[in-house]
């Protein structure tokens, strides 16, 4: 009896010592293979996930290959403008094309010259100030394409805006793109709420817009056309860039790159459509603004102007 319990225990012992020995193979080689599956998964989410952001980089940064920059400029036409801004004339004694000249607007003024538009996405923030400084040194008009941001001091920055002659565009409340592209419905009330901020804060009710990301993003759940559709309804121009200074990128460019990205391919262009970024952390911007107003101010007939009504949109798709 004692011998067979003993072979028993034996054979259970056996038992139990193969169970555990197989469990301690078998475990780590289901957590291989389960830590695997999480892996690929993983893996493709972030190679998902990183398309999407360079494909938004690139939107936002796009064009490096059509970089250009500013241009502006003057010569006889300023002239004439300096004129008719200048101590009261009798009309009698102005000639046929001063007299002209009074009645045209920027566009006309300078028909036949290369135009460049500076524009400033994301501001208020605290570099804009030092921007508009800038700005005025060189008496440049720009457009700021702004987003919603209450309190004083950024109040006082819209408004410094419009008084001194920039063009004021919007960009959104929020620029979060999955709650200002979720729907249609939410696209207006984002884009109706800052138009009426902005319109209580500076009296002017913005006519210009710009897609956080362009008109040509990815991340749009919507087709961008039903966006750009519902701006036209509301008598809202939008503008996308065809100059990129790239300052959008996840590295803070130096000035020098900023200056290069902003001018090198200007003089390709009758019309460029510059893209800068008004944030804090663009600091090699504001730097390189002063070198890109000479660079374009040394360019021949050419002129920096504010957008207005009767610029033509540089878009990246198109609204019928
Ligand atoms: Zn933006």
């Amino acid at each position: 009896m004692d011998s067979d319990k003993r072979k028993r225990r034996v054979e259970r012992l056996k038992k139990e010592i193969l169970g555990f020995a197989l469990t301690l193979i078998i475990v780590p080689w289901l957590m291989v293979v389960i830590l695997s599956v999480k892996n690929y998964k993983l893996s493709k989410t972030v190679r998902e996930q990183t398309v999407l952001i360079n494909q938004y980089l690139e939107e936002t940064e796009m064009l490096a290959s059509n970089a250009a920059v500013v241009i502006p400029t003057p010569v006889a036409s300023e002239v004439v403008k300096e004129e008719s801004n200048g101590p009261k004339r009798d009309v009698e004694s102005m000639t046929e094309e001063e007299i002209k000249a009074l009645a045209l607007s920027d566009e006309e003024l300078y028909d036949g010259y290369r135009k460049v538009y500076l524009t400033f996405d994301d501001g208020p923030s605290v570099n804009t100030e030092e921007i508009l400084d800038i700005l005025k040194e060189y008496d440049v008009k720009a457009t700021f394409f702004v987003i919603y941001k209450e309190g004083r001091e950024n109040e006082e920055l819209y408004r410094r805006i419009v008084d001194e002659g920039h063009t004021l565009g919007m960009h959104s409340c929020s620029h979060v793109y999955s709650k200002i592209y979720a729907s249609p419905e939410a696209f207006m009330e984002d884009t109706n709420t800052l138009r009426n901020f902005l319109y209580m804060v500076t009296g002017v009710e913005s006519r210009f817009y710009r897609f956080p990301g362009g008109s040509s993003n990815k991340v749009s759940p919507v087709d961008m056309h039903t966006y750009a559709k519902l701006l036209k309804d509301e008598g809202i121009i939008y503008y996308d860039w065809n100059v990129s200074s790239q300052d959008a990128t996840s590295i803070i460019l130096s000035k020098d790159q900023i200056v290069y990205n902003s001018t090198c391919n200007l003089k390709n262009f009758k019309e460029a459509v510059i893209l800068f970024h008004d944030t804090g952390s663009k600091v090699t911007t504001v730097e390189a603004l002063p070198e890109i107003i000479e660079y374009i101010r040394s360019m021949d007939d050419t002129v920096i102007l504010p957008i207005s009504d009767e610029t033509n949109p540089i878009q990246h798709i198109s609204v019928d």
